[in-house]
């Protein structure tokens, strides 16, 4: 299986439009958290320190559909917390899918066989497992044997019954390159529509702060992981993204392609950093120093971070705003991905520049 035509056609139409309108600071992807309640309790995750009352809460159907109005954006990524602790997730979805959203459901997936007569198979919804690793990686991420075996029993079900099924992996300084194509490998046996990647954010509140990359350190280790990806792996990110991971591709934060309603409200500036919260959606969008966050800024917080919810926005940007990216993008996507040679991906490199401007993907 792969990403719907009709979800590409959506996502391009909307940039285009975008565009069209000049528009340079747009939603793409709305990161949707209904609750912050989780069944694990991973060691590299910053979502879950909350008090108790504020773990019991959760948004209502009426907040999610308002925020998802609000926002526009023609993807909705729900995370948590385990979205499917929520009573409601499945009236969330149906409304979701009823005004036309592609939905990314994000699970650890403990719960999915359960629940899933609770959804109905639709272009619309795709589950994303997390799944950090071989079983025992993943078992030792998320602080809990036999989590492994119960995520690919649920993904193997639910592939069975025809619904779009995803995976999502975090990706720490102790990662096994090795193991993590071992388990592109099984993923792809087993019918995943397509992997996303991420280096994880040092969240301060996460109990393992050891393991987290540095800038360098995540190109240097994503060099190995994908230097030499095999054809039939299918991530379902933008090659960009994939090529800005390697330091083959120089991006600038875009926090505002992927916003976040939870509890709190619209999280000010993105995902992973917490200056405040703004009512609404505009409110966001008008209220942000924008110019302060992103690794030209200089702020320290942002240095490091080259995760996909301020990235993958900025690839899809420059997919569809510059030739050379365009170009890439198709050249990627026809011909694969550029090879790196064995000195490359022994090499231990130094980060990109601090520029925005593109540099030539070597193809
Ligand atoms: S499954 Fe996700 S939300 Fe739950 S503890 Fe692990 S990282 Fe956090
Ligand atoms: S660089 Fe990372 S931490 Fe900084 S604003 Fe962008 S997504 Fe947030």
């Amino acid at each position: 299986m792969a990403v719907p035509v009709s979800q590409m056609w959506t996502v391009a139409s909307y940039v285009l439009k975008q565009k069209l309108r000049r528009r340079k600071q747009y939603p793409l992807v709305l990161m949707l958290e209904p609750l912050f309640r989780c069944n694990l309790a991973c060691a590299g995750c910053g979502k879950i320190q909350y008090p108790a009352e504020t773990l019991k809460r959760h948004l209502s159907v009426e907040d999610c559909i308002r925020a998802v109005e609000e926002c526009g954006a023609p993807i909705v990524s729900i995370p948590g917390g385990e979205p499917l602790l929520h009573p409601d997730i499945d009236k969330i979805v149906d409304e979701l899918v009823a005004r036309g959203k592609y939905i990314y459901l994000c699970t650890n997936a403990i719960l999915l066989e359960k629940h899933l007569h609770r959804f109905k198979p639709s272009k619309h919804l795709s589950f994303s497992v997390h799944l950090d690793g071989t079983r025992e990686d993943h078992d030792h991420a998320v602080c809990r044997d036999g989590v492994y075996d119960v995520a690919i029993a649920a993904i193997e079900t639910a592939v069975k019954k025809g619904f779009r099924v995803t995976t999502n992996t975090t990706v720490f300084s102790n990662a096994d390159p090795e193991r993590l194509q071992e388990m592109f490998d099984t993923l792809m046996d087993l019918g995943v529509e397509g992997m996303m990647l991420s280096p994880g954010y040092q969240y301060e509140k996460a109990p393992d702060q050891e393991h987290f990359l540095s800038r360098t350190g995540t190109i240097n280790l994503f060099r190995k992981i994908l230097g030499n990806a095999k054809r039939r792996w299918v991530f379902n990110q933008s090659p960009l993204f994939i090529e800005f991971l390697k330091g083959k591709w120089d991006l600038e934060c875009t926090p505002w392609g992927n916003p976040t309603y939870n509890l709190f409200g619209w999280q000010k500036p993105c995902y992973l950093l917490q200056d405040g919260y703004a009512e609404t959606f505009e409110e966001l969008m008008n209220t942000v120093e924008w110019d302060q966050y992103g690794r030209a800024s200089g702020n320290e917080r942002c240095q490091d971070c080259m995760v996909h919810c301020g990235y993958e926005p900025s690839a899809v940007d420059a997919t569809f705003g510059t030739l050379s990216g365009f170009a890439a993008s198709a050249w990627t996507t026809i011909f694969g991905p550029p090879q790196l040679t064995p000195e490359e991906m022994a090499e231990e490199l130094p980060a990109p520049t601090t520029s925005p401007q593109l540099v030539e993907l070597e193809t």
